[in-house]
């Protein structure tokens, strides 16, 4: 009895932190129960099927293989102000490897829970070196778009992307799958997969990407 509820408090921790997520000592109890209370409400997604972009980049629409594609490349979380306190929401740092920092913009703006999902992706993604970490491109300056998070006008800043695998674009592609073919989701978390993944792909800026989505989105 003794040894079970030993191994009981053992288990506990471990359960809690299945992403093996390390935080750094100024991301607050509330936060780090906040992230991984987000990484649980997608551990039992489990879809009918994929689109052919969402199969290239993450495999099928399933709790498991998120969390796997996640953990392969993040295992530091960290507060900065990613160095534009007014716009940006997350960033990574090419030169420090599987780390991502979220800003004031995530933590004292109110969006729903797939929406905080949605930008880890996006920074997980950032952390490809192979790829060249996925750059993003200068939004040109007739870009009508604001950003969903801040309201801020992205004329000319760095936030959108040139190619279907980039870091929007795979966010998009990702919640567009859930919206679609999730079978275990509530209809609130569908809506809102739905939501920001038709916001996120605006950010594809250039024609034959967009086309690449768009199709996507329609498979
Ligand atoms: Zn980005």
């Amino acid at each position: 009895m003794r040894l079970l509820s030993f191994l009981g408090l053992m288990l506990l921790p471990l359960y809690a932190n299945a992403m093996d997520l390390q935080f750094d000592a100024e991301v607050s109890p509330g936060l780090r129960d906040q992230v991984l209370g987000d990484f649980r409400s997608i551990e039992l997604i489990s879809g009918e099927r994929a689109s052919s972009l969402h199969q290239e980049i993450f495999g099928p629409v399933s709790g498991s293989t998120y969390l796997r594609w996640f953990s392969d490349r993040v295992s530091y979380f960290g507060l900065s102000d990613c160095g534009s306190p007014s716009s940006a929401v997350a960033c990574v740092d090419p030169q420090v490897k599987r780390k991502i920092w979220v800003t004031k913009n995530y933590t004292e703006i109110n969006h729903p829970q797939i929406a905080r999902v949605m930008t880890l992706f996006h920074e997980a993604r950032h952390t490809e070196d192979q790829n060249g970490n996925w750059p993003h491109a200068l939004c040109s300056i007739f870009f009508g778009e604001k950003s969903i998070w801040t309201g801020q006008s992205l004329r000319l800043h760095a936030a959108c992307d040139r190619t279907p695998y980039g870091s929007y674009a795979s966010a998009a592609v990702m919640l567009h799958n859930i919206s679609k073919f999730c079978t275990e989701c509530s209809s609130k978390l569908r809506q809102d997969a739905d939501l920001y993944s038709r916001d996120q792909a605006k950010r594809v800026s250039r024609r034959k990407a967009r086309l690449r989505i768009r199709d996507d989105f329609q498979e």
